[in-house]
């Protein structure tokens, strides 16, 4: 049964200008024509959704997401861990679901350790046993032993090791490798997880990580490394990492890097270090109650902050390839878009080109989906104003399709 979406605006998300008065037609989950009104006639009686005033654009990616955290909850992401698997299945599940309601119907899940709830979660999903986002799913993170983040991962030292998780985690179902290649854990207590956290210390040798890469890209899988900067950098990029995650201490010397070897900057983390409320500077930040942490880790988030804006925004401009995440603050994929427009200073398109077409490319999934093409998936959300316009009507979603199934729909 063909469906006919019309709106005011089409952003077909391959960063050409927006179209007016659009049609676009959905059949059997895939787009098979965009035109305009005037050469698309929409016959009697069809299914037809009209977006009035609105305007249509792909779903939305997200690139660097947990389904067993939240930081919109009370406890902390450690203690969000040592929930029962079933409860973490159940959380998962509605925190995936206001990522959908919210236009995301992509989501990359780089870790959920124990259990692989995010493997379960997807299998569910894609079994049409529960609604929610398209995922892919790295299953269990790699880190060595002294490395962050052990509720999420597992650990794997020296180049032997390392192959053999890769392995395990591709066993276990994963879409795509996710590895700790920064932050040290010097001591077991919160303070010490802070220390190794917002540094340049490399946690694995450059052999280490182009092990990781050569036996994931054997079986076509990518990796995504989580690297806050420092001399992993360069060694992930030299050895083909393809996303690194968040990057945050990157020096400008870094940039063509970036550009010689074509790796992307994946969730940079500006809800974090730029939202009053949600970041680390909120009085209200759960994880990281600013108050009660000693002044050292204040002046790094400072320092952090400071960088991120600086070479972040020469990095946009040198033509460095970015991926936007929440991670994981589900349902506010909008905030990290304002944020890189106004803060790293990229143009609205540049934004949502972040989470459509470009993030489609580093999942590897270009052919099907980040674009309204003829031939594409039918992953399609309306916005009740243009996105163009301010970057801050992406909160306001009153459509979304995944795969020519309507999920949500909001009267005008
Ligand atoms: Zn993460």
């Amino acid at each position: 049964m063909k469906k006919y979406i019309k709106a005011k605006y089409l952003i077909d998300g391959t960063g050409g200008p927006v179209r007016e008065n659009p049609v676009i037609v959905v059949e059997d989950g895939m787009i098979t024509k965009v035109d305009t009104a005037e050469n698309i006639p929409i016959p009697d009686h069809a299914e037809v959704l009209d977006m009035g005033e609105g305007t249509l654009m792909p779903g939305m990616i997200d690139s660097h997401s947990h389904a067993g955290q939240d930081y919109n909850r009370e406890e902390t992401i450690r203690d969000q861990h040592l929930m029962p698997e079933g409860l973490r299945v159940l959380r998962g599940y509605n925190s995936l679901k206001r990522d959908l309601m919210s236009g995301v119907t992509t989501v990359r899940l780089l870790g959920d350790g124990q259990g692989c709830i995010d493997k379960i979660l997807r299998d569910a999903i894609n079994a049409g046993e529960i609604v929610g986002p398209r995922l892919l799913v790295a299953c269990q993170a790699i880190r060595p032993r002294h490395g962050t983040a052990p509720e999420i991962s597992a650990c794997a030292d020296g180049v032997d090791e390392v192959r053999r998780r890769v392995r395990e985690a591709i066993f276990l179902g994963a879409d795509v490798i996710k590895i700790f290649v920064s932050n040290i854990s010097n001591g077991d207590t919160f303070l010490d997880y802070l220390r190794g956290d917002l540094t340049k210390v490399p946690a694995y040798t450059k052999e280490e990580i182009a092990v990781a890469v050569e036996e994931a890209h054997r079986v076509g899988i990518k990796v995504a490394a989580h690297c806050i900067g420092g001399p992993a950098v360069r060694w992930s990029l030299e050895v083909g990492v393809d996303s690194l995650e968040h990057v945050n201490l990157i020096d400008e010397d870094d940039i063509p890097y970036f550009l010689e070897y074509g790796g992307y900057i994946s969730d940079p983390n500006l809800i974090l270090f730029f939202d009053p409320v949600l970041g680390y500077e909120s009085p209200l930040n759960k994880t990281h109650k600013l108050e009660d942490l000693p002044r050292w880790w204040q002046q790094k988030v400072k320092m952090t902050k400071e960088q991120t804006k600086r070479v972040m925004s020469k990095a946009l401009q040198a033509g460095v390839k970015f991926a936007l995440g929440t991670d994981p603050n589900h349902g506010l994929l909008h905030l990290e878009c304002k944020y890189f427009v106004e803060e790293i200073g990229a143009t609205p398109m540049q934004a949502i080109l972040a989470v459509t077409r470009d993030s489609a490319e580093l999942m590897g999934l270009a052919d099907q989906i980040g674009t309204i093409e003829e031939g594409k998936l039918a992953d399609i959300i309306a916005l009740r104003a243009n996105p163009l316009d301010d970057i801050n009507n992406l909160r306001d979603v009153i459509m979304v399709m995944k795969e020519g199934q309507l999920v949500k729909e909001s009267s005008f």
